[in-house]
C-alpha cells in the first residue's frame, strides 16, 4: 500500500510538471521559425513512437545482420513518410551473420542457468544443438612447451580465457559503503588478478605480442585444439553490465558470461569442483559478404544548394542489447531533427543532409566512405553535427580546434532558447576529440565537424557497448530536447550569412609537451576481407 501511494504521488507530480516544461521556453528573439521548431519538437515529438520500432521491433543493428538491413529499410520509409528525399548508398560489404537463440546452463556441481551473450559473428554449436563439457581455466604454464602440452588436454572442454572479477558491484557503491582500507585492498587484488591473467596468456604467443593480439592468438589456438566453447568476460564496471564485442575463434562458439556467473564458474574450476556447462548457440554466417549502406536524407538548399549542413549519427550498433543509446538516440535525434526541419523550414538557404552511417563500430567506415565518395559535400560543408554518446541532454559543445568556425558555433548557440542552452558548456576553439565517432571523418579533412555531447561517465559504465543498452534507458525529455536543438542549430547554420572558415588553431600540447598534430584521415574499409588501414598520425 505504501508503495502504491508513492507511485501514485510520482505519477501526479509527473503529469502536473509536463505542460509547465513545454510552455516555459525563453526565446531570445522574435524568430518565428525557432518557435515553430519548439512546438514541433517538444510538444509534438515523434521520438517515442519511432524509438519503439527502431529499438524494440527492429532491435540490434550489427553490421552484416538482418537487423541492420531492416533499419536501413525502416529509416528510408520514415523519411518517405515525412516527405523527405532519402536514399541508401552502398559503400561496401561486411561479413553476414545472424544469431538465433543462445543459452548456457551449469550442469555440475549443481544446476543453474547462466547469463551469456554470444559474441558477434561467433560460429554456432555443431548443428545448432547443445554441447556439454567440463569448464577449465588457463593454468600457470612455464613456457611455450608447457602451453603446447596443456593444449593437448582441452579437447571437448569449455575454457575460460579472461581473468575473473573479484567483485561485480559498481566501484562507486564499494567506495560509498566500505572502509577506505577495504577499497584499497580490493583494488590492489583486482590489479593483481588482471596481471596474473595476462601472464597466463603469454606462453601461447611470441614474446612482446600486444595484449589485443595476445587474447586473439590464445583463442585461435584453443579453437584448433578442439575446445567446445570459449568463455570471456569484459565487465563494464557496474551492476550486471558486460561489454559485448566480436568473436575471434572460427569453429568454437564464444560467449561473454556475466560478471557474476563467470566468477562462479572460475571459482568452482579453480577449487576443483569440476563445473560442467551445457551450451546451445544458434548462429548462421552467410557464404558471401553482404552489402552495407549509409542512408542519406536531403532537404535541398534554395540559395546555396552547394553548401551543406550535415546532421550525422551512425545507424549500426553492437548486438549484446538493442543499441538504445549507442546509437539509437543519435539516430532518432537526427531523424526527428529532419522531420522538424521539413515541417518548419522546408526551404533552407543551404542544403541540409542527414547521414545515417553503417559500420561505425568497425572503424567509422560508413562516414569515411561518404567523405571519400562525396568531395562536393566536403568542399561545400558549412558544418557537421554528430551525435553518438547516449541519452541525457546535450551539455558540451567543443570547437574541435577550428579557430574561426568555433565563433560561428557560439553565434548559433546564442540563438537557442535559454532552457536548451543554460546547462551547455562551450569549449572554444577547444581541445580536440579526434577519435571515437564519425565527426572525425570530417574533422580530418579538415571540415568543421562538432559533437553534440551529453554527460559521459554513466554512459561509459552502463550502456555503451553493453548488454543493458535497452529502450528503458532513454530519457525522452532529453531526446526531444536534443532533436529540437539539432534542428535549431542546423537552421542557424544554414541561415548564417557567413560561410564557416577552415582556419585551424594551434592545438593544446600533448601531455609530454610535444605539439599535437591535426589528425589525418583513415581509409574506409570497404569489405571485411580488406585489411584495415592503420590511421597515421600527421
Ligand atoms: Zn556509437
Amino acid at each position: 500500500m505504501r508503495y502504491l501511494n508513492r507511485f501514485a504521488l510520482i505519477a501526479a507530480v509527473t503529469l502536473a510538471a509536463q505542460p509547465a516544461t513545454a510552455a516555459a521556453q525563453t526565446f531570445r528573439s522574435a524568430d518565428s521559425v525557432l518557435r515553430k521548431m519548439w512546438t514541433a519538437g517538444i510538444e509534438q515529438s515523434k521520438t517515442e513512437a519511432m524509438a519503439q520500432v527502431l529499438i524494440d521491433s527492429i532491435g540490434p543493428r550489427l553490421s552484416g545482420t538482418p537487423g541492420f538491413a531492416a533499419a536501413v529499410d525502416w529509416i528510408e520509409n520514415q523519411y518517405k513518410a515525412f516527405g523527405i528525399t532519402a536514399k541508401r548508398e552502398q559503400y561496401g560489404t561486411w561479413r553476414g551473420w545472424k544469431q538465433g537463440t543462445v543459452h548456457m546452463e551449469m550442469t555440475a556441481p549443481r544446476v543453474q542457468n547462466l547469463e551469456v551473450e554470444l559474441l558477434a559473428w561467433s560460429p554456432p554449436t555443431p548443428k545448432n544443438g547443445p554441447v556439454e563439457g567440463e569448464v577449465v581455466v588457463i593454468p600457470e604454464l612455464a613456457d611455450s612447451a608447457a602451453a603446447k602440452q596443456w593444449l593437448g588436454t582441452v579437447k571437448g572442454k569449455f575454457v575460460l580465457v579472461s581473468p575473473p572479477e573479484i567483485m561485480c558491484r559498481a566501484p562507486q557503491e564499494l567506495e560509498r559503503f566500505a572502509r577506505a582500507a577495504t577499497v584499497a585492498k580490493i583494488n590492489a587484488q583486482r590489479v593483481e588478478i588482471q596481471r596474473l591473467g595476462l601472464a597466463r596468456l603469454r606462453p601461447f604467443a611470441p614474446a612482446n605480442t600486444p595484449v589485443q593480439a595476445l587474447a586473439r592468438a590464445v583463442q585461435m589456438r584453443l579453437d584448433s585444439a578442439g575446445v567446445i566453447g570459449i568463455g570471456t568476460l569484459t565487465w563494464s564496471g557496474g551492476w550486471g553490465v558486460d561489454k559485448i564485442f566480436g568473436a575471434n575463434a572460427e569453429r568454437a562458439p564464444t560467449v561473454d558470461i556475466s560478471c557474476e556467473d563467470y566468477g562462479l564458474l572460475h571459482r568452482l574450476a579453480t577449487n576443483k569442483w569440476g563445473p560442467r556447462v551445457r551450451l546451445t548457440a544458434e548462429s548462421q554466417a552467410t557464404p558471401a559478404e553482404v552489402p552495407m549502406f549509409d542512408v542519406v536524407a536531403r532537404i535541398e538548399g534554395k540559395e546555396l544548394p552547394n553548401e551543406y549542413v550535415l546532421l550525422s549519427a551512425h545507424l549500426d550498433s553492437w548486438h549484446g542489447a538493442t543499441g538504445a543509446t549507442d546509437n539509437g538516440t543519435g539516430t532518432l535525434t537526427m531523424l526527428e531533427a529532419m522531420r522538424i526541419l521539413k515541417e518548419t523550414y522546408p526551404n533552407p538557404r543551404r542544403t541540409i543532409i542527414a547521414g545515417h552511417w553503417g559500420g561505425e563500430e568497425q572503424g567509422t567506415i560508413g562516414s569515411l566512405a561518404f567523405a571519400e565518395d562525396h568531395p562536393e559535400v566536403i568542399s561545400g560543408l558549412q558544418v557537421a553535427f554528430n551525435q553518438d554518446n547516449g541519452t541525457w541532454r546535450v551539455e558540451i559543445l567543443e570547437g574541435q580546434g577550428f579557430l574561426k568556425a568555433s565563433a560561428n558555433l557560439a553565434k548559433w548557440v546564442a540563438q537557442l532558447p535559454a532552457e536548451m542552452t543554460d546547462s551547455v558548456r562551450l569549449q572554444l576553439p577547444g581541445p580536440q576529440a579526434n577519435s571515437g565517432s564519425d565527426h572525425t571523418s570530417f574533422l580530418c579533412r579538415p571540415a568543421p565537424a562538432f559533437r553534440l555531447q551529453s554527460s559521459y561517465s554513466e554512459y561509459r559504465q552502463y550502456t555503451w557497448h553493453t548488454n543493458r543498452d535497452t529502450y528503458d534507458k532513454i530519457v525522452f525529455d532529453d531526446l526531444k530536447n536534443n532533436a529540437t536543438m539539432a534542428a535549431m542549430l542546423a537552421y542557424a547554420a544554414s541561415e548564417d550569412p557567413e560561410r564557416t572558415s577552415r582556419d585551424l588553431s594551434t592545438l593544446p600540447a600533448l601531455p609530454n609537451g610535444n605539439p599535437r598534430a591535426w589528425p589525418t584521415c583513415g581509409k574506409a574499409r570497404r569489405s571485411y576481407s580488406e585489411t584495415p588501414a592503420p590511421r597515421r598520425a600527421r
